[in-house]
């Protein structure tokens, strides 16, 4: 794999808390790659009502998982709509089962996969001091990584929200949706040689070496560091 390519075409997997969203933020930035996150995408659906929207308001907000086929459809339009097969991104949230990662196969060859390792008791602990700024999907945790004002996006003002499906019940089923449909993606990725791993507990103490290892794939811009 040579360094300084230009092209690259990534996916980012982690439980469900994570910090999938920070850690994708932070490679968007450093590397310029656009960020295609799932859930940003149904909630943005589900907030202008569209029939994908109403259909999967159903699910996420029981925890459970949008059908692969609507999944699917509206990732692969994505991809394929904004032309991005020859681009630069980072595919968030998909695929989530095995189905998903075999139709996502079918179209796109992908170059790296990273998979934060974050123990199950961290994010459930953790999960609960989330927040968000709905409209931009932009990330906050009040131990962790507070807004400069409080209740207030730093960048438009507005206020932060907390997602409905981040109640403790909620999040014990998307755990358990996790271990039954998604670990398995990680093996069939694993099995093909793309996955790479990152075990720890925290954003701060993962993201350099995800920048480390990321940039034997493609040129960063520069190097963020967080304390
Ligand atoms: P986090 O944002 O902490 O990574 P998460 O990965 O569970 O948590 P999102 O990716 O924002 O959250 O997804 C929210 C919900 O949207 C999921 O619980 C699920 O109902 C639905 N969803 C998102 N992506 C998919 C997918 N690839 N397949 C099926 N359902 C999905
Ligand atoms: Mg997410």
């Amino acid at each position: 794999m040579a360094a300084a390519r230009t092209l690259l075409k990534a996916v980012i997997m982690g439980p469900p808390g994570s910090g999938k969203g920070t850690i994708a933020e932070r490679i968007v930035k450093d590397f310029g790659l656009k960020h295609l996150a799932s859930g940003d995408l149904l909630r943005s659906q589900v907030m202008s009502k569209t029939d994908v929207g109403m259909l999967a308001d159903k699910y996420i907000t029981r925890g459970d998982l949008v059908p692969d086929d609507v999944m699917l459809k509206l990732i692969l339009n994505e991809l394929q709509g904004e032309q991005l097969r020859s681009a630069k991104w980072l595919l968030d949230g998909f695929p989530r089962t095995i189905p998903q990662c075999e139709g996502l196969l079918n179209t796109i060859q992908l170059d790296v996969v990273i998979n934060l390792d974050v123990p199950f008791d961290e994010i459930i602990n953790r999960v609960k001091d989330r927040y968000i700024h709905e409209s931009s999907g932009r990330i906050y945790n009040l131990v962790f990584n507070p807004p400069k004002v409080a209740g207030q996006d730093d960048i438009t003002g507005e206020p932060l929200i907390q997602r409905h499906d981040d109640k403790a019940e909620t999040v014990a089923a998307r755990l358990d949706n996790y271990k039954k449909k998604t670990e398995p993606v990680l093996d069939y990725f694993s099995k093909r040689e793309l996955l790479i791993n990152f075990p720890g507990r925290f954003s701060n103490e993962i993201w350099p070496r995800v920048h480390t290892e990321l940039s034997r794939y493609v040129q960063p811009l520069q190097y963020t560091e967080y304390k």
